[in-house]
């Protein structure tokens, strides 16, 4: 007799992915009315350097950064107008200071020259400005009113897979698999939905599934 395989046991407990995707989305939409973007920013190109500042760092490290920056910094002309050192030292405590300090300059620099100094909508020409890659992209035109696909960070990684929304490992992947689950005008607040559900319940050593409001859709829940 073959070996139990408890994942396809669990798996079988639970309907197909279609079918929970939408009480998934309203029950988490219901428990977490207050997710969104964490990140603090009150235009398009603050935006798109508080996202960049982001990368390997909390949000709460990136705002007490931008907090100052933002005051010193206004427009795309502004990083290019200070020498490259001034900025490394004004975003030195988000980390990687050197590499994000060129990619900043480098896409406020795309800005000016090829988008008149405003951020582009959409994720084709967000990911051509440099060190913008996929996940960013998607952050900024969906925060822009114009998400073109969704968000993959740790969180969303971790619980799609622990939800069984996707078996891939790879975030493209990842991300392909839920566009085809998740409601198009949904995919703004979605990621929005499993990064704060991520954060509060579902936490990577110790998921609370007691306290979970779609323990019964999960096939990883230890309830
Ligand atoms: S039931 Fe447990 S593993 Fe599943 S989403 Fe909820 S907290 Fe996470």
């Amino acid at each position: 007799m073959p070996p139990r395989d408890y994942t396809v046991e669990a798996r079988r407990r639970v309907p197909a992915a279609k079918k929970r995707i939408e009480p998934l989305i309203g029950r988490l939409a219901a428990e977490h009315s207050d997710a969104k973007i964490a990140l603090h920013f009150s235009s398009d190109v603050e935006l798109l350097v508080a996202v960049m500042l982001s990368a390997q760092t909390t949000d709460v490290n990136v705002n007490r950064v931008t907090e100052r920056l933002f005051r010193k910094y206004r427009r795309p002309d502004d990083y290019l107008a200070v020498a490259p050192e001034e900025l490394e030292r004004d975003i030195f405590a988000t980390g990687f200071y050197r590499q994000k300090a060129r990619s900043i300059r480098g896409a406020m620099a795309a800005l000016v020259e090829q988008h008149e100094g405003r951020v582009p909508r959409s994720v084709e020409d967000l990911v051509r400005l440099p060190g913008v890659g996929r996940k960013t992209a998607n952050v900024v035109a969906a925060e822009l009113g114009e998400a073109q696909g969704i968000v993959v960070d740790t969180h969303v990684r971790r619980l799609s897979q622990r939800l069984d929304l996707s078996r891939e490992q790879d975030p493209v992947k990842i991300e392909r698999d839920l566009m085809r689950l998740v409601p198009r005008e949904q995919w703004r607040l979605f990621p929005h939905l499993l990064i704060w559900h991520g954060r509060r319940v579902c936490d990577a050593r110790r998921p609370v599934c007691d306290r979970c409001v779609v323990s019964d859709l999960c096939p990883s829940s230890r309830e």
